[in-house]
């Protein structure tokens, strides 16, 4: 059962020694639509790679994330781009929304032991966005797509890819995720497992390919807050 209503103790995350966070929309707020520049950027693509509209690209787009986990993935298959150019278009995008989040950074830096980006995402995007919160330094490291050989999250391999690379004992570690179906394998791994969700969340449309299916099992913590989240459980 999810604890939504629970706080957070510090002996819920006591026994956790590495840090492994996603990126977008989970070390920045929802609300901040970074990623709606990336999507559009997206549909772009498709929409130029295949002579589309943009109604019709930004369908296969979303049909590809759904079927794959990521545009990305899906474009790999079934029409064999070059993923370091779709990388590099799709995160041709503003970072001035960002802006420097200290108290954040400060959480982070107090949490004990190593901390991750574990990103769908490119290496440059993450850096980009962390560097423009100002909390890019307290990383130890960065998993990205390329990393994981083009195979997203929420696929086992790549969770296994990361663990193996990072020398990760996953009983020991957490993991904070905006998407509920990323966090099914750390949650089978041992890790504890925090959502984040938007903040208003009753008003916020979620769109049609991101609903998930009731099932939250697998979810320890639920939090519209990052920043105040690891506060409670450091504090
Ligand atoms: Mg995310």
């Amino acid at each position: 059962m999810t604890k939504i209503d629970r706080t957070p103790s510090k002996a819920d995350f006591s026994h956790v020694t590495e840090w492994v966070f996603d990126l977008d929309n989970t070390l920045y707020p929802h609300h901040v639509n970074l990623f709606a520049q990336i999507d559009k950027n997206m549909t772009s693509y498709v929409s130029t790679l295949l002579q589309m509209e943009r109604d019709e690209a930004r369908r296969l787009q979303k049909q590809y994330y759904l079927e794959h986990g990521t545009t990305l993935q899906g474009l790999m298959i079934h029409h064999g781009i070059d993923p370091n150019d779709f990388l590099e278009k799709a995160h041709a995008i503003d970072y001035s929304s960002l802006t420097a989040q200290p108290e954040l950074g400060a959480a982070i830096k107090a949490l004990p032991g190593r901390k991750f980006i574990f990103t769908n995402g490119s290496v440059k995007h993450a850096e980009m966005a962390a560097g423009a919160l100002g909390i890019l330094e307290h990383f130890d490291d960065i998993f990205d797509i390329v990393a994981a050989d083009f195979v997203p999250k929420p696929a086992q391999a790549t969770y296994d890819k990361f663990a193996t690379l990072k020398r990760i004992e996953t009983r020991k570690a957490a993991m904070f995720e905006d998407l509920p179906r990323n966090l099914k394998v750390p949650k089978a791994l041992g890790m504890q497992t925090v959502l984040l969700v938007p903040n208003n969340l009753e008003e916020t449309v979620v769109e049609w390919w991101e609903k998930t299916s009731g099932e939250d099992d697998h979810i320890d913590f639920v939090t519209d807050d990052l920043t105040d989240f690891l506060a409670k459980i450091t504090g």
